[in-house]
């Protein structure tokens, strides 16, 4: 039976016949790997994410984790997949093998993981937040750091969170309080509140690494003065062994809409109830060096916005399946243009609207994986670059994909979401289906890693005139070669290259017509529209490169491509017109309004 969780014929063709990662292996970086280790992990996570991971999805939807004042309690099913996962070996699958990682590509990395995140993104997200944490240290730590703290998250026996976020300071980081007081044996001690930290209270493992952002009295004001510390929930003996516990108290747990299986945490650093050592305060560990705190971060960051967005593809593909299955064995009335009442009725995926909210949701996901293996790409290029002008050219490429990729899913990705609900009807507004879950979870993919706004002001106001607009320009040359090939495809292909090439090149006219008019606050007030229309745009690229990859090529699976590709420019990649018309006159509508107007 076919999975509902993901399509391996879709994967199979974007990492093969599209991106053809095959090639990576040419590369020192994956030399020891092969199409077969490949598709052996590809393999492994399916059957694990189908046995482990999605029976207990709704499970840990309806029964969230429970504080009783001491401990917090979540299902033993959690625990259950998060061990089948480590056993397997897969916390460190793209990690470098001198830390015991099996240095496999991020897109298949990526790939693999994203059948986790359409089983269930709740359990998934321990493991998300883990890896993140684990990179992070992989890059900045001291030896003596990744021995404590890197080494057991791979194994499993730890896990990771990271705490930037405070009630006052969410998208502003710039204005956390949370601070940290030197010690004279080189540790310090932090006193402060985080909120909204994902994973950062349970008994699933020995012990939890949380990476802390706070401020160093007297060090600079704003995001210059921020430093990155482990604050560890126990702390760790010279040996390894799991001790005292550290000063970090859980004040209470938030209760969400969705991904509701993993905990979501007020935390507090040196409120006194515990001290180490007979001190107070909650012993940290300088990461790095003061004050570049939030630079190592977004090295999580990053990954963590590329996770976020194939998290939300994940959410969007599962539903995408599932509601296709529903729409396929779901009887309900008969053609438009038929006279017998009597007939029997058909299936409703035979109806021209129901097969619209389909393709849609087909282009929306099938877009944004395509997209977020692209990413993942990006990436491994850019860890395996034999010349640093090969690093810079991916580098530039992936710093203005990542707002794309991070906030594109989370927004059309929903939109599927939602249509998957619309095509099951009634049913699928109720709790005995799975894709109101899933609309539910993916809610919260535009909101955190930066939200929406955060993330069109970092690509407009940031990504696009970086270097001299060097990103733009490169991501140009990319857009570039794809119209260059799908224009040599001639027929329809060709007259979706002419589409792009044009639409591209009015963006290009907006963006510099917005930033010659000296108009910042114009121009930024209407950054989401913005984002939205170059979103877009970048999509169909996108999908004119899987065309490419598709071109000549008979039966059904491409068929079915073509067709999401026909939609995406008949009747998505239009909406850009009118958006790219707002932005060319700097309205000032949103900008001008007065809170007493409201
Ligand atoms: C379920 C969940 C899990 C989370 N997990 C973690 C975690 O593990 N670790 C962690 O550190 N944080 C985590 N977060 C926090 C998350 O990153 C923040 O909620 C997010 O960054 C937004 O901050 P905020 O909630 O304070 O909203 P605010 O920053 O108050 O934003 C409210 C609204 O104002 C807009 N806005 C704010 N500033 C601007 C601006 N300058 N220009 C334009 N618009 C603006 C925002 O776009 C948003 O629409 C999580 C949040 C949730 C809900």
């Amino acid at each position: 039976m076919k999975s509902t969780l993901l399509s391996r014929r879709d994967l199979d063709f974007l990492l093969y016949e599209w991106l053809q990662i095959d090639e990576l292996t040419k590369r020192d970086r994956f030399a020891e790997h092969s199409r077969e280790t490949f598709d052996a992990v590809l393999d492994l996570c399916e059957q694990l994410a189908t046995r482990y991971f999605a029976p207990h999805n709704k499970k840990s939807d309806a029964e969230e984790p429970r504080f009783d004042g001491e401990k917090v309690t979540v299902i033993g099913e959690v625990k259950e997949a998060l061990d089948a996962f480590t056993q397997a070996d897969l916390v460190g699958m793209s990690m470098d093998g001198e830390f015991g990682g099996a240095q496999l590509p991020m897109t298949v990395a990526e790939a693999g993981f994203a059948w986790f995140s359409a089983a269930n993104i709740s359990t998934t997200g321990y493991l998300m937040l883990t890896i993140a944490n684990a990179n992070l240290l992989a890059k900045f730590g001291t030896p003596e750091q990744i021995d404590a703290f890197l080494r057991p998250m791979l194994a499993g026996r730890f896990s990771g969170t990271m705490a930037l976020s405070e009630t006052q300071a969410g998208s502003s980081l710039a204005d956390i309080l949370t601070r940290a007081e030197p010690q004279d044996d080189g540790t310090y001690r932090l006193f402060g509140s985080k909120m909204w930290i994902s994973g950062a209270e349970h008994e699933l493992t020995d012990n939890i690494v949380n990476l802390v952002l706070a401020k160093i009295p007297g060090g600079p004001p704003g995001t210059k003065g921020i430093s990155l510390f482990i604050v560890p929930k126990y702390l760790v003996g010279e040996d390894g062994s799991v001790g005292e516990r550290n000063d970090v108290v859980l004040a209470g747990l938030n209760h969400k809409m969705g991904q509701r299986g993993i905990t979501n945490t007020v935390l507090n650093f040196g409120e006194g109830r515990v001290t180490p050592g007979g001190q107070p305060g909650a012993v940290g560990y300088l990461v790095g060096e003061p004050h570049r705190g939030l630079t190592y971060m977004f090295h999580m960051m990053n990954e963590a916005r590329l996770g976020v967005g194939m998290g939300a593809v994940s959410l969007g593909y599962t539903g995408y399946l599932k509601s296709l299955q529903y729409a396929r064995e779901r009887p309900q009335g008969r053609p438009v243009t038929a006279k017998d009442p009597e007939a029997p009725q058909i299936p409703i995926i035979e109806h021209a609207d129901v097969k619209r909210m389909l393709l849609a949701q087909k282009a929306y996901v099938e877009g944004g994986m395509a997209l977020l293996l692209y990413c993942a790409k990006l990436v491994d290029l850019q860890h395996s670059a034999e010349t640093n002008d090969e690093r810079d050219a991916t580098t530039l490429l992936l710093d203005i994909l990542t707002p794309v990729a991070k906030s594109w899913p989370s927004q059309w990705c929903l939109e599927a979401n939602s249509l998957a609900i619309q095509v099951h009807g009634g049913y699928g507004y109720t709790r005995e289906y799975d894709v109101e879950q899933h609309y539910r979870d993916n809610r919260l993919n535009p909101i955190h890693e930066g939200t929406h706004g955060i993330q069109s002001l970092d690509l407009l106001g940031r990504k696009v005139t970086q270097r001299g607009g060097a990103s733009l320009a490169a991501l140009g040359v990319a857009i570039g070669q794809t119209v260059a090939a799908a224009s040599s495809a001639g027929g329809e292909t060709a007259e979706f290259a002419g589409q792009l090439g044009a639409t591209w090149q009015r963006l290009l006219d907006v963006t510099a017509a917005m930033f010659e008019s000296g108009d910042i606050d114009a121009a930024l007030a209407n950054s989401v529209v913005y984002l939205e229309a170059f979103g877009h745009i970048v999509v169909a690229w996108i999908w004119l490169e899987q065309l490419v990859a598709a071109n000549g090529r008979p039966g059904d699976f491409y068929d079915g491509k073509r067709q999401a590709a026909r939609y995406f420019f008949r009747s998505e990649l239009p909406k850009t017109g009118p958006q790219l018309d707002l932005l060319a006159t700097l309205d000032r509508t949103t900008l001008e309004m007065r809170d007493g107007w409201f």
